[in-house]
């Protein structure tokens, strides 16, 4: 018998976690040689979800959960689950039955014929603001584009994955998180398979336009440098261009003497170039500040409660690295 970990990040979903608990049940009692435990991540939520996790766990012991001490977003509840996750086998979907469960038996056939990892991407983006799917459509191109990762358009974070792939996963320490591509990025075999999109039927999402923004730029400077790599690029143009100018108008003034009009051309020169430098500084403050926030290795997340006793894989990874500090230590002596 293999075990799977099914991972649930919870905000605020008191509305939608029992139905999501019961039609999961109904999708994977059926499924013949795997057993199936729950990690619950509630990620500070302000309503009942905590409560409720509590009774489900009462009720039924396969459900455990972890609840943060504040709201530290999806990431960071995927990343609690993955590194508490024990399981042969672990999925990771969200609470609001927008990923099917009647996915999982598919799941389970793709990791039975050889996968070490069977992923859902949306072929539908039905009542979606068609700004968002426009704008989702042109990140996903720019992104494959300029980063070493690639992601399908319509990828959700509905998988299931192997213990080693786990494993890859928790072992990358960044605090800041871009699952989509810490996915894609560790490789192995993975099948896709394609699902319609499901509305939320109860509760809200959690995505306003400024966090999709925001979840973009990390997408795109957690994995490329090319940005910085184009200012350069841009930088040579310019200077280029400068140096051609600077000859022409060298000779200008030597052949015709000074020409003293010439605002127009001073001022678009000015506003032009302090336009740029402006915008240089903004992309290379953008890495900047991730170098920042990465230095000062806070945790992803406080844990306040959880029912979870058992070993787990990032204790076992934590045990790595202190071994490996201690052997440094001693060399070091
Ligand atoms: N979620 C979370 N922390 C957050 C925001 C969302 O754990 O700060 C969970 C949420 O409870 C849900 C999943 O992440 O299970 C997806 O969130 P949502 O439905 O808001 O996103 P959407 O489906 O609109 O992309
Ligand atoms: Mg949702």
């Amino acid at each position: 018998m293999k075990t799977v970990d099914i991972i649930v990040p919870c905000y605020n979903e008191q509305e939608m976690l029992m139905a999501f608990f019961e039609e999961t049940e109904k999708c994977v009692n059926s499924i013949e040689g795997y057993s199936f435990n729950y990690i619950f991540v509630n990620d500070g939520s302000k309503d009942n979800t905590l409560s409720l996790l509590r009774t489900l766990a009462n009720r039924c012991e396969r459900v455990k959960y972890i609840s943060f001490s504040r709201n530290f977003g999806k990431e960071a509840a995927m990343y609690a689950g993955l590194s508490n996750s024990s399981g042969d086998y672990t999925i990771v979907m969200d609470a609001d039955l927008q990923h099917p469960p009647a996915l999982i038996p598919d799941m389970i056939a793709g990791i039975n014929e050889g996968y070490d990892c069977v992923a859902a991407y949306r072929t539908t983006r039905t009542n979606e603001k068609p700004v968002r799917s426009f704008l989702s459509r042109c990140f996903y191109n720019f992104n494959n584009r300029i980063t070493n990762v690639s992601m399908p358009q319509g990828a959700v974070d509905f998988r299931i994955m192997s213990k080693q792939m786990v494993r890859a996963i928790v072992n990358m320490p960044e605090s800041q998180r871009f699952s989509k591509g810490l996915f894609s990025w560790i490789g192995f075999e993975i099948k896709w398979i394609p699902y319609e999109n499901v509305e939320r039927a109860m509760g809200e999402t959690k995505w306003t336009m400024k966090s999709l923004f925001r979840y973009a730029i990390d997408g795109i400077t957690s994995f490329s440098v090319a940005p910085l790599r184009m200012l350069s690029l841009l930088g040579a143009f310019i200077s280029f261009i400068a140096f051609v100018y600077a000859i022409f108008i060298l000779f200008k003034t030597l052949i015709f003497g000074i020409d003293a009009p010439g605002y127009a051309s001073i001022i678009i020169i000015v506003l032009f170039l302090g336009g740029i430098i402006e915008l240089s500084l903004g992309i290379i403050g953008e890495y900047l500040s991730r170098i920042f926030v990465e230095s000062k290795g806070r945790p992803i997340y406080i844990e306040r409660e959880s029912n979870i006793v058992n070993d787990t894989i990032s204790k076992e990874a934590n045990k790595i690295s202190t071994d490996a500090l201690d052997v440094l230590r001693r060399k070091g002596e």
